[in-house]
């Protein structure tokens, strides 16, 4: 029987746990429990389906024994076990969800903490033994096989004989080294502490026979004797931590069930625990993760809760129960409201999933401002994982989630240096403000820089930074908050002139109407308009848009272009400042040429102050060094 290599990705794994020192190696265990409960889990559902009689979860243990003298600790299970075909491809390659993320991971690093985050399976076993056996009978073909490898040289398939179906997993577990001690995983109370700690909810047994002591049979009862005998326990309590009341559960239960049962190495940010009854009856556990699972903004990203009808898993992944702008939340759905069989098209028009989901929304939602209230760090570490897809979710279909999600939101305030929401900015708003300021850039420190901001500072206004692609889309769509108007400082009519400024704006625009039409013209094809304007204080020029499209929103949607798409253009005004020694200058020129090189220098700072590239930067830098050069 020849041995074959295992698959490239695999056996780097496989290295990673026989050298692992990585210091929770008892994890394995709960990597075992869990397949044999998965295994379990299928066969169960199968016979539920063929209504198949007498089957009930006690009747499918799974069992643990231990051999100290062979070194052998066995985890056997009646599950559905595998065929010759399914232990080469689920045990010689890594075929898990986790596994394109691992790999990326190990590329990038060696660092063994990856086990910890992705929770590796069955190969885990190999942190602890330094031999695997896999005898498995496939319910579906009645055949047997075993599995067999030392790890390093790859594996052996071969048949053999097995009396039920199901899986025995035995492992030969690793001789003590010289600051690891494996006999622990030989000792009956260590592998129950184990298994309690992490396995408690499996809604199998999980049992193993445990000595106990008992007096001697007619013995006196004033000189007692006692004699040692075995006796099958069941080690876990399996109820599911769904079921159980919220007292008995600590924190730490929520958090644990979270990371193995997620693959999180994190804690979340927020677990909820409901239980509701009436127009429809369920229990669900939600966790609101704490950073975005490496696939999160990619297409690949799945959202969905696993849904049980009465603790029996019947969809892993069920998407109708989140909405998009919460597709962020992990967790699960029991309801006896739902029957096994029902389809998954069926399941799409389901009255009762509706108003699961209806539920499930508002809860979140309330989670979500309590976490921000009384636990603004957390909530913050979350909004920076997740912040992106509740403003998209504020956007899309022409914001019709504005309501629920508004409150949720937060900018990096000028005022304030910190994040802050809509509800505190309008509640500090200064009595003749009208709007609620925003500004667009990069980074909140480039946005500082920006000349619109000076008029802002000395009013004393607050400016929310939105440095995000989606930011300008999104308040744009929402319009206004509590009834005060969102306003770009980079709008022309941002209200930030008084009336007088105004008038005199107006007045100087009169005088010098013929040479802001000759800088216009110089301009062709660039600017839409050169205007004269009072909002700026130390800087000569700024540029903004006229229209409805923003020039960062011009910048996202050109980034954003696909192939030949044509380029959008925002209508782009000129601004100059009127007080400025520049524009000054500008007006005491009579050379037609000049004034063309002056306009040209203003337009092209405007842009470079905005962000924008330029066109042509060496006709730029070329005309500001023949000015410097002039005498
Ligand atoms: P995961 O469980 O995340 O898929 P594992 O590496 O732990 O990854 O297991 C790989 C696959 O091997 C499982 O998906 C399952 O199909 C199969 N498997 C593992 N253990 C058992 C078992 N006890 N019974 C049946 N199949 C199993």
């Amino acid at each position: 029987m020849a041995k074959k290599e295992f698959q490239a990705e695999s056996k780097r794994l496989l290295d990673l746990m026989i050298h692992s020192i990585y210091t929770h190696h008892e994890i394995f265990l709960r990597e075992l429990i869990s397949n044999a409960s998965d295994a379990t889990d299928k066969l169960y559902y199968n016979a539920m389906q063929e209504g198949k009689t007498g089957v009930t979860r006690d009747s499918l243990p799974i069992h643990i024994s231990i051999d100290k003298d062979a070194r052998k600790l066995t985890v056997s299970d009646h599950g559905c076990g595998m065929t010759a075909e399914e232990l080469e491809e689920n045990l010689g390659t890594i075929a898990r969800s986790g596994s394109l993320a691992f790999k990326q991971q190990m590329d990038a690093s060696e660092d063994v903490d990856i086990i910890g985050q992705f929770g590796v399976g069955f190969y885990a076993a190999f942190m602890v033994a330094k031999k695997v056996e896999v005898i498995s009978r496939s319910e579906h073909t009645g055949e047997a096989n075993i599995w067999v490898s030392d790890g390093a040289d790859g594996y052996t398939i071969s048949p053999c004989e097995k009396a039920e179906d199901g899986t025995d997993i035995i492992l030969t577990i690793k001789d003590n080294a010289e600051n690891e001690n494996f006999d622990e995983y030989l000792d009956a109370y260590r592998i129950q502490s184990i298994v309690r700690k992490y396995s408690d909810y499996i809604r199998y047994p999980i049992q193993m026979e445990m000595q106990r002591s008992r007096m001697k049979e007619g013995c006196d009862p004033e000189k007692p004797e006692y004699e040692d005998y075995m006796e099958l326990t069941t080690l876990n309590s399996m109820v599911p931590i769904w079921k159980k009341s919220k007292s008995e559960l600590t924190d730490d239960d929520y958090h644990n069930f979270y990371k193995s049962k997620y693959y999180d190495f994190k804690d979340p940010v927020r677990h909820i625990h409901m239980s509701t009854e009436g127009a429809v009856t369920f229990n669900a556990l939600l966790f609101i993760p704490a950073s975005a699972p490496f696939n999160y903004y990619t297409k690949d990203f799945e959202k969905g809760l696993q849904l049980y009808s009465n603790g029996v898993l019947i969809m892993e992944r069920c998407a109708d129960l989140l909405p998009d702008h919460f597709n962020f939340v992990r967790g699960l759905v029991d309801t006896a409201d739902l029957s096994l069989n029902i389809s998954r098209e069926m399941l799409q028009h389901d009255r009762h999933l509706k108003l699961i989901a209806t539920n499930l929304e508002k809860k979140i939602k309330t989670e979500l401002l309590n976490l921000l209230k009384n636990d603004r760090e957390k909530y913050e570490e979350f909004f920076k994982a997740f912040g992106m897809q509740l403003k998209y979710g504020a956007y899309v279909e022409y914001g019709a989630h504005k309501e629920l999600l508004q409150d949720l939101l937060m900018y990096h305030s000028s005022t304030e240096d910190k994040m802050v929401t809509f509800e505190e900015y309008v509640s500090r708003m200064k009595e003749d403000q009208k709007f609620i300021y925003y500004a667009c850039g990069e980074t909140a420190a480039k946005i500082s820089l920006l000349p619109q901001m000076e008029r802002l500072r000395e009013k004393g206004y607050e400016v929310l930074y939105m440095t995000d692609h989606i930011d300008e889309f999104c308040v744009k769509m929402m319009r206004d908050y509590k009834e005060k108007e969102f306003k770009s400082i980079a709008d022309g009519d941002a209200g930030l002139e008084s009336e007088d400024e105004k008038q005199a704006v107006e007045k100087l625009s009169e005088t010098h109407k013929d040479l802001l039409e000759q800088m216009k013209e110089a301009l062709e094809g660039k600017v839409a308009k050169v205007q004269l304007t009072s909002r700026l204080k130390s800087h000569p020029c700024c540029l903004s848009a006229e229209g409805s499209l923003s020039l960062e929103m011009e910048k996202v949607l050109n980034a954003q272009r696909m192939g030949n798409e044509q380029e959008v253009k925002a209508e782009r005004v000129l601004e100059l400042n009127a007080e400025h020694p520049i524009f000054k200058k500008v007006a005491s020129l009579s050379d037609g040429e000049k004034i063309k090189t002056y306009a040209e220098i203003l337009y092209a700072q405007a842009q470079l102050i905005e962000g924008l590239s330029l066109e042509d930067p060496v006709a730029y830098a070329n005309a500001v060094c023949s000015l410097l050069s002039e005498s």
